[in-house]
């Protein structure tokens, strides 16, 4: 073909990265070894595994099989150089997390062509988006290196970090792992995905280039039964970083739950893309190119659910079959191509078997007149119309390159629509009118929304899952805080002289029963003590009911059970609450939403109510503590005055607590916006009756969270008596309800409640372990203390932002601008 011919036809020409490079360093190290102290060793059973090019299906390289052997010396390397990195100071670590960066840009067109080469992605992609983002990503940590000392004062790394990536973005997901760990003063154990490891090799020679000390980065390839499994379960890992499908994550969750491991999640979406009629719609076309085709879909926030405002349907639609007829599918060193190939075999089978799924439940497929080639996994862009919402290709992850069209009339039908998923990782939201595309961003339960735009990803921006998408984040400030943790956890003597209560912070709490029927619907025990009742009884008044949609409830177990002093004597009564009271408690805590919407200065004022009515009858609550624990009355009485300031801290921060706008580098902001988690379940420790209920209660509800509160079961008069402070102090119905009973039961029931979106328990380490465990069932956040008690009266431990930040999470909207 000569030129005048291309003139004519105006055909695509060839347009081949060459793969010379990146094939002679493969041949140069294979096979590879892991990388484990800066060494490269062979793996302890002598097992390879082959990585393929899914472009060719040819093999590319044999690489080493871990086995559990490689996983503890590759832990016991990161845990000696533990010692070392994380008492090295942020500059030296900035400055190794700079270098990375500088050797990430040197070595840039070697890591394209490998990733492309392993993965299947276009180089475009790798070239333009992959290997930019992972550099960005180290200059952007080694800053926070560099600041952590000044910027995050009383925060430790947590020590060793075991990290699970997946193929869809190999180095970015690394760099998302590695930088932060690295940044905050951790050592890092990484496993790639079988089928990618390739550039994260390269990034372990990158490590031996930049002289990074021994045992800080491992790297260990191999199958997830051997390697992931083993890092997930190892005693010596403190805590797992994961990004992958939600059923494995389900399992990391499980499999880690009561172990104290710190967990982050990214799990899997189903993202909607949203078209308003007064969209540019020739922008959104090539919008939805980017959403479901960049990658090959395999983009855990793919923009795969197409929800178009039904007068402009057709239209879009027409306009967007002719621009698929013009995609182009092929070889992935092909800079001309926009889609590449599938992973892997599996992977593209999977595509199949859902697509078939879709036609067999009705709807209607179309795929452009081409076919894709046939010596690679490949799979042709696919959009399928007529799509009932509650069917399979609605509702599942595809992963691939397949879209779904559904119609809707009116916005709230648009939120509704997009809502309707178990996910919530991301959305875009296309319109002209940015009054209209602002007012619907906060009402889509997703991490990230991109304001006529979509995929957008910056160091800058943290990006993470509500619901079954996962939780924690990772980018911005808020990712730091998912690789270190309080400083004050780490000591474990305590100052008793404030309280002459507790003994030591890492106080082993005894269960406060031993013997739980955890089946048994009423939580009501048998065995309750009737014997242990001591002549003469002391006047019984009244029993506390339960607080359930701001009125008293009666328990629907009809059993009320006994609160005793420290001398066993009986000191009242209070309602025995079942699983019936907590579901009816959940559903007013729903019912009372609106409370987010609320604005900050209401709920403030509340919350200063709050206390100004706790402080009129102060002596009061002081004697009930008394009561209830035999402790002096003065330290009683300073109990009473710390629960009132706690409230006043949280009224302050009810309006303080506020979102940051990023400057990505893009024309644009991003508005990172500090959203309420929903319904939280919370239990109450035994030490400090009032203080420990005020100190959890009230910055959720600060944050616009309702809450289902299970007091101190040992002293639980101190939070029903203010019941009529709550009801004197304009508190809406619903937003605190309050169950007494027995606490494991209790928190069993929340844990395993598919509508409350978080839990806090603070109680026992065997309950953190159930409430773990159980909480795998949503993917609801936890925060449990491990059998750990807090002092809290100490302002570090017992008001932080650390309880802000569990009750808050972090929802980044996109906005670019400029015409
Ligand atoms: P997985 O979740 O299985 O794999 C992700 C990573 O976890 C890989 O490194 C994998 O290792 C490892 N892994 C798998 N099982 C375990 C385990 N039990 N314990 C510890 N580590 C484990 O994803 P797949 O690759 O199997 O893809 C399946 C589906 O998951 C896709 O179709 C897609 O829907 C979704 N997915 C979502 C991603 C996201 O970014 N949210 C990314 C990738 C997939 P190995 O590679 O050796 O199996």
């Amino acid at each position: 073909m000569n030129v005048m011919d291309i003139f004519e036809t105006m055909d695509y020409g060839p347009a081949p990265e060459s793969p010379n490079l990146a094939q002679a360093w493969i041949a140069e190290h294979q096979p590879f070894g892991l990388f484990i102290n800066n060494r490269w060793t062979a793996p302890a059973n002598g097992q390879y595994i082959e990585s393929i090019n899914p472009a060719t299906s040819k093999p590319l390289a044999r690489v080493a099989a871990a086995t559990s052997a490689d996983v503890d010396a590759a832990v016991a390397a990161a845990r000696a150089a533990f010692e070392m990195w994380s008492k090295t100071a942020g500059h030296t670590r900035a400055r190794y997390l700079y270098a990375i960066a500088r050797h990430i840009q040197k070595h840039a067109r070697l890591l394209a062509v490998l990733e492309s080469l392993d993965n299947g992605k276009s180089i475009r992609e790798t070239r333009d988006i992959d290997i930019p983002l992972v550099a960005r990503h180290f200059y952007y940590h080694a800053g926070w290196a560099q600041l952590m000392a000044s910027e995050l004062p009383g925060y430790e790394p947590v020590g060793v970090v075991g990290q699970i990536i997946p193929w869809n973005f190999p180095l970015l997901m690394l760099a998302w792992k590695i930088a932060p760990a690295l940044a905050m003063g951790n050592t890092v154990v990484l496993k790639p995905a079988r089928y990618t490891p390739l550039t994260a090799l390269k990034f372990a020679e990158i490590m031996q280039e930049v002289g990074l000390p021994p045992g800080v980065v491992n790297i260990l390839t191999g199958e997830a039964s051997q390697v992931g499994e083993a890092l997930v379960r190892h005693p010596g890992v403190n805590k797992i970083a994961f990004t992958g499908s939600t059923e494995v994550g389900r399992n990391i969750r499980r499999a880690t739950a009561g172990s104290g491991k710190k967990l982050s999640l990214e799990l899997g979406g189903k993202s909607p893309f949203i078209v308003f009629d007064d969209a540019d719609l020739d922008s959104v076309v090539e919008g939805i190119v980017d959403a479901i085709w960049f990658n090959q879909g395999q983009v855990c926030c793919a923009g795969s659910r197409l929800l178009v405002q039904e007068n402009i349907a057709d239209r879009l639609i027409h306009k967007l079959r002719e621009r698929m007829e013009k995609l182009r599918v092929g070889d992935s060193l092909d800079k001309a191509i926009d889609i590449g190939a599938i992973v892997s075999p599996g992977q593209l089978k999977e595509i199949q078997r859902l697509v078939q799924t879709g036609v067999d439940e009705g709807a209607e497929m179309w795929q452009p007149s081409w076919a894709c080639p046939t010596d690679g996994y490949f799979f042709p862009p696919t959009l399928f119309t007529n799509v009932s919402p509650a069917t399979t290709i609605a509702q599942v992850e595809i992963f691939g390159p397949v879209l779904v069209a559904m119609t809707f009339r009116t916005p709230s039908e648009a939120v509704a629509l997009a809502n309707n998923t178990r996910y919530g990782l991301a959305a875009s939201v296309w319109s002209d009118n940015i009054n209209l595309a602002l007012d619907v961003a906060p009402k889509l339960k997703a991490g990230s929304v991109w304001v006529n735009c979509t995929n957008l990803f910056d160091a800058s921006s943290g990006f993470g899952g509500y619901r079954e998408s996962g939780f924690g984040r990772e980018g911005g400030k808020e990712g730091l805080y998912e690789y270190v943790h309080p400083a004050w956890g780490n000591h474990t003597a305590v100052d008793t002289s404030a309280n002459g209560h507790v003994t030591a912070q890492f106080l082993e709490l005894p269960l406060t029963d031993g013997d739980h029927d955890l089946d048994d619907d009423n939580g009501y025990n048998e065995a309750t003590p009737y014997d242990k009742l001591a002549a003469p009884l002391p006047t019984i008044d009244r029993t506390p009911k339960l607080f359930i949609g701001g009125k008293q409830a009666r328990p629907d177990s009809g059993y009320s059970r006994f609160v005793y002093d420290p001398a066993q004597q009986v000191i009242g009564e209070v309602g025995e609450g079942n699983r019936k009271d907590i579901r009816n408690a959940v559903e007013s805590a729903h019912a009372a939403s609106g409370w987010a919407a609320n604005s900050t200065h209401n709920r403030a004022q509340i919350l200063f109510y709050i206390a100004e009515n706790l402080a009129i009858r102060a002596e009061e609550f002081a004697r009930r503590i008394v009561e209830q624990t035999g402790r002096e009355m003065a330290d009683a009485a300073s109990e009473v005055e710390a629960s009132i300031s706690r409230l006043f801290s949280y009224a302050a921060w009810a309006d303080k607590y506020e979102g940051t706008v990023h400057r990505p580098p893009l024309r644009g902001v991003t508005l990172a916006m500090k959203e309420p988690i929903g319904v939280i379940g919370i239990t109450c420790p035994d030490e400090y009756p009032l203080l420990g209920f005020i100190s959890l209660a009230a910055p959720a509800i600060a944050m616009g969270n309702t809450v289902v509160v299970v007091p101190s079961p040992q002293s639980p008069l101190s939070a029903t008596d203010c019941y009529q402070v709550f009801e004197t102090s304009d508190l809406p119905g619903g937003v605190v309800n309050i169950v007494t009973g027995d606490r494991e039961m209790l928190a069993q029931v929340l844990a395993d409640h598919d509508d409350v979106d978080a839990m806090w328990y603070f109680g026992t380490a065997e309950g953190s372990q159930r409430v773990e465990f159980a909480s795998a069932g949503n993917m609801k956040r936890t925060w449990v203390d491990s059998g750990r008690a807090r002092n809290w009266l100490d302002a570090a431990q017992g008001e932080s932002a650390e309880f802000l930040r569990e009750a808050t999470q972090i929802k980044n909207i996109w906005v670019p601008y400029g015409e």
